[in-house]
């Protein structure tokens, strides 16, 4: 089960309980059993789903609860603050210093991803200001160097490898070395991967650990790993001591709920994620903003944050005000839509927004998205009956049940809308400006 559907599956889960006549012990247990199915459908670890529903059940006590408690808040509550548990170790991973020296180690799997990472983690970090720079001391894969080389010559950051000699550790040592003289502040160590785990990897991982003394080591997992995450990544945290996980292939069909459940096993947090090939498909990640954009429940500081990141400075002023009036509507969005591709994958945009689901605009899609807003944008709801959708079937040459449909979704959407006021506050205590 990819992760957009788990979160409808959850979120129809609670509202099916919430639909029910009375919250009962029955209602709560259906919920927690729909759930549970759920989350091991996506390969979320059987022991840590079983914690989560005892969890559960310990902290909503139905009897405890008077009539008047909105007990389907209560649950969700709960469930939310469950879902964060699993997925948030408790502690923060060591933040390296910009301006300072930061030796960062990357371990993984032999195609987790991990050289692709090691690029992406130094252009998302060099865009910010740093200057980080590429050590390959993956000598065992055949085109490795010249593999970092390349990613790295696009991002324009410096890189050191060799093609002949074969010891790992001399080469991290002296990739390392370099860079501190040239006062790169991020110098990330690409180390080997094997195909599956085993003793030696481990033990170059141990000497190259050892040799250039990391202050953060980060290890790369493939999110189609499915049940085995658990296991893989308390393997490799016995071994090196692993401070940060980061997922490759979120983008994929993977269920991915394994891979990101894995912190359980590391005892650190996910703090990125991959969502596809290129340089900039790599995204922060947070527990609780996650869990919120999964379960349907928006994410408006992040889609703040995005608007600062990708609006143009001069159109902000504009836009700090249509939104300061809570007046986002679906017009300034198609205005806008432009700027919205630029945030990242349009469906992961769209799970920003309380009462939307990544699923809305799956990637690839985004002309097709673009006409959907035009289209929404262009009916007016309270024109809108039988006759007048058969004739904007008829017109446009559509299937009568599609502009049923799009109508069905256009009222969701509007819904959601009314929903949006926390934008205009945030917008009004000038988040944007900053
Ligand atoms: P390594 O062996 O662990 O260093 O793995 P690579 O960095 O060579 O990556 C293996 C493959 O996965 C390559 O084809 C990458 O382009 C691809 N890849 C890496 N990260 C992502 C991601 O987030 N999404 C997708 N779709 N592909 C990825």
């Amino acid at each position: 089960m990819v992760l957009a559907q788990l979160g409808g599956s959850i979120s129809r889960a609670i509202q099916q309980m919430s639909n029910a006549t009375v919250i009962d012990e029955k209602a709560l247990n259906d919920c927690l059993n729909e759930i549970t199915r759920a989350l091991l459908q996506s390969d979320v670890q059987f022991k840590l789903v079983r914690d989560m529903q005892t969890n559960i059940k310990k902290i909503v006590n139905l009897d405890d609860l008077a009539a008047g408690h909105n007990k389907r808040k209560i649950i969700q509550q709960a469930i939310f603050n469950e879902l964060c548990k699993m997925l948030d170790p408790g502690k923060p991973s060591f933040a390296p210093k910009k301006g300072k020296t930061n030796v960062v180690m990357f371990v993984g799997l032999q195609g987790s991803g991990k050289t692709t990472t090691c690029t992406k983690y130094a252009y998302y970090h060099q865009k910010k200001g740093w200057k980080p720079a590429l050590v390959c001391a993956d000598t065992f894969r055949a085109g490795a160097f010249d593999q970092l080389k390349q990613n790295a010559t696009k991002a324009k950051i410096p890189f050191y490898g060799s093609y002949t000699e074969s010891d790992p550790v001399k080469i991290a040592v002296e990739g390392v070395e370099r860079f501190k003289d040239e006062n790169c502040d991020l110098i990330i160590v690409d180390t080997s991967g094997r195909h599956k785990q085993e003793a030696s990897l481990f033990e170059e991982m141990r000497q190259v650990s050892e040799a250039t003394r990391p202050d953060l080591v980060i290890f790369v997992m493939d999110s189609s790993i499915g049940q085995a995450a658990f296991d893989q990544a308390q393997a490799f945290r016995q071994s090196v001591a692993v401070g940060a996980v980061i997922i490759t292939k979120m983008d994929g069909h993977a269920k991915g709920g394994g891979a990101l459940s894995a912190v359980a096993a590391t005892k650190s947090p996910v703090i990125f994620i991959g969502t596809g090939e290129h340089m900039d498909e790599f995204e922060v990640f947070d527990v609780k903003p996650f869990v919120s954009r999964l379960l349907g429940m928006g994410d408006l500081s992040g889609f703040m944050d995005k608007i600062k990141e990708v609006v143009p400075m001069d159109q902000q002023p504009e836009l700090l005000q249509k939104l300061s009036e809570g007046n986002f509507t679906l017009r300034v969005m198609y205005e806008q839509f432009q700027n919205l591709l630029k945030m990242g994958p349009i469906g992961q945009v769209f799970s920003m927004l309380p009462g939307f689901s990544a699923d809305l605009m799956p990637k690839g899609h985004e002309k097709e998205g673009q006409a959907k807003i035009k289209q929404l944008d262009n009916s007016n709801p309270k024109l809108m009956n039988e006759s007048r959708m058969m004739r904007i079937a008829r017109g446009s040459g559509r299937p009568v049940r599609e502009v049923m449909e799009l109508f069905e979704e256009y009222k969701r959407i509007a819904k959601a809308w009314s929903n949006m006021k926390g934008l205009g506050k945030m917008a009004k205590k000038g988040d944007m400006s900053s």
